[in-house]
């Protein structure tokens, strides 16, 4: 099987340095098997999009050196793939209609975990509803190769969830599920804020009879109070025109050992020395890290 890997980011802002180190391991481990590496805009929530981000993401990315294969894709034209899904989905009797308000359903539960309410209801076709997938009974194994193995019983811990919104938007485990299948991705390797989606989505792989990829979830760029790096907490934009001094941070993030000579380097042999040294097995095995910034 061939390797193929990907870089998957929402266009919701600039890139900052926890994109980089998503961007940075699933490049030089597709590279390092002689992989191709794919770029997908995940622009599936036009509310929560910048203007202009998808285009400063892709200049960004070239400016730190990345080349991808192939064209872009954009989550934003694929819905007809999506709706395919969801349809194979409630067919299956695998996902179902939801009438309930998140007030409804804390109101029942106390919590935000589904209770299942509408599996058996049908509301009717009038009522602006969700879909959700129905989750199995049983227990879902994931060895992930950087946090290591682990077991998940998403019915009894998950509950049941949403893979079209009600103003129709599709979700983002609905996609992910369908492009990486689409694009043929092999290896997954992204954030450790992910992890706990992943078996979700083994889930909707099984349901639509698709392959599973391989996972590496990351260790993630935590401010010193322990919240995760992202555009939310307003993480500085990467600076395009000084990208060595950030790769560099990265790569030792990453538990590399980039020699002191590198700070001379420009970004692609930066890059081209990742790839010929790099090692998973050095990525600290933990979920999050502190980082300071440079
Ligand atoms: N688009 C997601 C994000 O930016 C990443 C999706 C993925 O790698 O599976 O957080
Ligand atoms: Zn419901």
């Amino acid at each position: 099987m061939r390797y193929i890997g990907r870089f998957a980011p929402s266009p919701t802002g600039p890139l900052h340095f926890g994109s980089l180190l998503a961007a940075l391991a699933s490049y030089a481990d597709a590279r390092a098997h002689q992989g191709l590496w794919l770029v997908r805009i995940e622009d599936l929530d036009p509310p929560r999009e910048q203007q202009g981000a998808s285009a400063l993401i892709l200049s960004t990315l070239e400016a730190f050196g990345f080349d991808w294969d192939g064209e872009v894709i954009y989550q934003s034209q694929r819905s007809s793939f999506y709706r395919d899904a969801v349809d194979q989905l409630q067919q299956q009797h695998q996902a179902y209609r939801c009438s309930c308000s998140r007030k409804q359903v804390s109101n029942r539960t106390g919590g935000i975990r589904y209770d299942g309410h509408c599996h058996a209801l049908h509301p009717p076709h009038a009522q602006a509803c969700a879909i959700r997938a129905h989750c199995a009974a049983g227990s879902i194994e994931l060895h992930d190769a950087i946090q290591g193995p682990a077991v998940y019983h998403l019915a009894r811990d998950h509950g049941d969830f949403v893979i079209q919104r009600r103003d129709g938007l599709f979700a983002y485990q609905l996609a992910v599920v369908v492009d990486d299948a689409a694009q043929q991705i092999s290896h997954v390797v992204r954030g450790s804020d992910l992890l706990d989606e992943t078996p979700c989505q083994i889930q909707l792989q099984r349901y639509l009879g698709y392959t599973r990829p391989d996972y590496a979830h990351i260790p993630v760029a935590t401010s010193s109070s322990g919240q995760k790096l992202s555009k939310q907490n307003q993480a500085p934009p990467l600076d395009a025109g000084n990208p060595v001094p950030a790769l560099i941070a990265a790569l030792e993030f990453l538990g590399q050992q980039p020699d002191a000579a590198l700070r001379d380097a420009s970004a692609s042999e930066l890059l081209h020395w990742a790839v010929e040294h790099w090692s998973m097995a050095s990525i600290p095995k933990t979920r999050g890290l502190p980082w300071s910034g440079d």
